[in-house]
């Protein structure tokens, strides 16, 4: 899809350009010019509880070390490494798994809340439920915890931090439904997923950004406030009036990456906040906001960051390419790490590793963690444009069925 002799514009969760004219086969690097969004650039019901059944507060907190920021090293050639070896994959069935409904492109904010309580009710053992925040438009950010409590070691995965890209919250919906099915059957190179949990905790972050997820689904319906609604008519004009943009209002909203303020998240953070920025005004993408970390989302992530217990890595899903991201400016044993981490992610997934292409950091979630010492690799799921047809997600659920699994396998080796 991005081969040929004419320069393409490709949006990956953002839009990413790619394409040259290259005579062998070889790593693709996103210029800066055109970078956008992500790491530099670089998966039987029972009936539902009331939700404070299900809810605890994360509350453990662990030290987290900052790495110190060198010059970047030359990226190192993907296409160069050999597979990793994985025990044999073992024998599953999606249409086992009944409750997070595949069956609908816009998967909702409510239906996502409903069925987390289902799933907490269904497997109570294994599953803790917290709210870690509230969006502008006030609607409660949601964390779920896969395996022991007790565990040392933790992973995050969020999605959903771009609104259009709402598929990854039905994906990891899915896969944590998936693994719970799976728990004590299933296994990743050759370790049950019941060991891997209780060693390694997953907290999954399923929609990191409700109202921005709601607009592009539901347009202006999507918002509770009247003057929320009225601040998103007002942005239209203002960021059709700068970009002499000729979208529609309806095809404005269904594309909305931003959050209810206007505010691209996936930019809000301080580090790297401001590099690249070329919107000065809230838009419905690509706008930083108006300074480091302003928006409550951004500020409840960070503080969940900072209070999961022995926190190892992160996997960031955004959509689209087929592609992964996890070069910041990382040096050193770190960067191998950081590099092998990604290795991993493709030879599980088949995605393409880009590299940050010298410029480190843009004021990403990526950024933000990988500055903290924790590795992140950004999976860009999806091969057309956002938001994703339904059509895409059984090959993608494929394709990332294990990286969850094998993120905590990766870095309990370690
Ligand atoms: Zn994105």
């Amino acid at each position: 899809m991005f081969g040929g002799n004419v320069l393409k514009r490709v949006l990956c969760c953002c839009s990413i350009a790619v394409c040259c004219c290259i005579v062998c086969v070889a790593v693709l690097y996103y210029p800066a010019s055109v970078r956008q969004d992500h790491v530099p650039v670089a998966a039987p019901v029972s009936a539902a509880q009331p939700e404070t059944n299900c809810l605890a507060q994360t509350t453990t907190t662990s030290p987290i070390t900052t790495q110190p920021s060198t010059a970047v090293p030359a990226t190192q050639p993907p296409s160069t490494v050999p597979p990793t070896t994985k025990a044999p994959d073992f024998s599953y069935s999606l249409s086992a798994l009944q409750i997070v409904p595949t069956y609908t492109e816009k998967y909702t904010y409510e239906q996502m809340r409903a069925d987390l309580q289902t799933l907490c009710s269904r497997y109570p053992d294994r599953l803790s439920l917290s709210v870690f925040g509230t969006s502008v438009d006030g609607r409660e950010l949601y964390c779920v915890r896969l395996g022991s409590s007790a565990a040392q070691r933790s992973i995050l995965v969020q999605s959903t931090i771009h609104g259009r890209e709402y598929m990854n919250t039905m994906l990891t919906m899915k896969l944590l439904e998936y693994y719970l099915y799976y728990y004590d059957t299933g296994f990743y190179d050759g370790v049950r997923y019941a060991d891997i949990f209780e060693d390694t905790a997953i907290y999954i972050v399923p929609m990191l950004n409700p109202d921005g997820a709601s607009i592009s689904q539901s347009g202006l319906n999507g918002l509770r406030s009247e003057a929320l609604r009225q601040q998103v008519r007002q942005i239209y004009q203002q960021d059709t009036t700068i970009d002499q943009d000729e979208m529609s209002f309806s095809e404005y909203l269904r594309k909305w990456k931003s959050n209810a303020n206007g505010v691209d998240l996936n930019r809000n953070f301080a580090k790297g906040f401001g590099v690249q920025s070329n919107h000065t005004a809230p838009g419905h993408e690509k706008y930083q906001g108006p300074q480091p970390e302003s928006e409550p989302e951004t500020q409840s992530i960070i503080g969940l960051v900072s209070s999961l217990p022995g926190l190892q890595g992160t996997l960031s899903f955004h959509s689209y390419g087929s592609m992964l991201y996890w070069e910041c400016d990382q040096t050193g044993s770190y960067r191998t790490l950081c590099y092998n981490y990604v290795r991993l992610m493709r030879d599980l997934t088949g995605y393409r590793i880009l590299g940050a292409d010298g410029v480190p950091f843009m004021g990403s979630f990526a950024d933000h963690v990988i500055s903290r010492g924790i590795p992140n690799v950004t999976i860009e799921t999806g091969n057309v444009n956002t938001p994703l047809p339904l059509s895409e997600f059984n090959r993608i659920f494929a394709e990332t069925r294990q990286t969850i699994a094998a993120a905590a396998v990766y870095f309990a080796s370690r």
